[in-house]
């Protein structure tokens, strides 16, 4: 079954809403008609303008996250109704809201549950920290993260969702500070055996149509390394998807293997 490539821009918490605006202009210019789906995931408070800039090509929004009720008193925090008339997309799980607000595997499925229900996508991050890695125990956190985030959904549902498998030890703390890097086979073996879950709670039918990505300090230097394995469908960017020239670099590698 072919898939076809994605690339999800994470543009996390780096740039203002001015430098937001003339990144995303800049780069749906430069975008020919690529064999790529392409996402972008900006801050909420620039969802709308994107939305705008994105209309008429063919580059899609991503929320970064969404909270996992309705609504509710939750100061500071953003609902999937705040978010669902400008973006197709969400990213649930990943690990700097693991990290950094306490996100656990029940609250990742709630939110991936609570999207689907909205008509958004989820984008779910799984991934192993640097001392689960170095402990070997990488094969039962991501059955874990996977199984949890499948386990309560209809099967209707899962042709919906992408998983991106992020090692939490090589994603990058910054832009240009590229962290550590597995190797491409190790992430193939992972990604392989994300699919063997998806097979397990559902069938081949859906491990064949789900897309999988890598993501950690890829740049278009990289990206071809990893993306070339067998069953890797594209990557999840962060730092280097900030600049305009790189992220259409990283799409035309991923166009070439096409
Ligand atoms: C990410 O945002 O998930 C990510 C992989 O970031 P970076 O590419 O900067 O490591």
């Amino acid at each position: 079954m072919e898939r076809k490539p994605l690339i999800v821009a994470n543009w996390k918490m780096y740039l203002s809403a001015k430098e937001s605006i003339l990144v995303a202009q800049s780069f749906v210019k430069m975008l020919r008609d690529e064999p790529v789906d392409i996402i972008i995931s900006p801050s909420y408070p620039l969802l709308s303008a994107m939305k705008e800039i994105c209309e008429g090509t063919s580059v899609e929004v991503a929320a970064q996250d969404i909270h996992f009720l309705e609504s509710g008193a939750y100061t500071g925090d953003v609902s999937v109704g705040e978010v669902k008339d400008f973006v197709r997309h969400v990213i649930v799980g990943h690990s700097e809201r693991r990290k950094y607000h306490g996100d656990t595997d029940e609250i990742v499925a709630l939110k991936t549950k609570l999207a689907l229900k909205n008509g958004i996508h989820p984008i779910v991050c799984v991934g192993e920290s640097f001392e689960e890695h170095e402990s070997g125990a990488t094969i039962e956190i991501i059955r874990e993260q996977v199984n949890r985030v499948l386990v309560d959904l209809s099967l209707l549902d899962f042709p919906r969702i992408t998983f991106a498998y992020e090692p939490v030890w090589a994603i990058s703390a910054g832009p240009g500070l590229e962290a550590k890097q597995p190797e491409a086979q190790e992430v193939a073996e992972i990604i392989n055996l994300i699919r063997k879950i998806i097979s397990g709670a559902g069938g081949n039918k859906y491990m064949d149509k789900m897309r999988v990505l890598y993501g950690g300090s890829v740049t278009a230097k990289t990206v071809k390394t990893f993306v070339s394995e067998p069953g890797v469908d594209g990557a999840l960017v962060g730092g280097a998807s900030t600049k305009p020239a790189e992220l259409v670099a990283i799409i035309r590698e991923v166009a070439l293997l096409v």
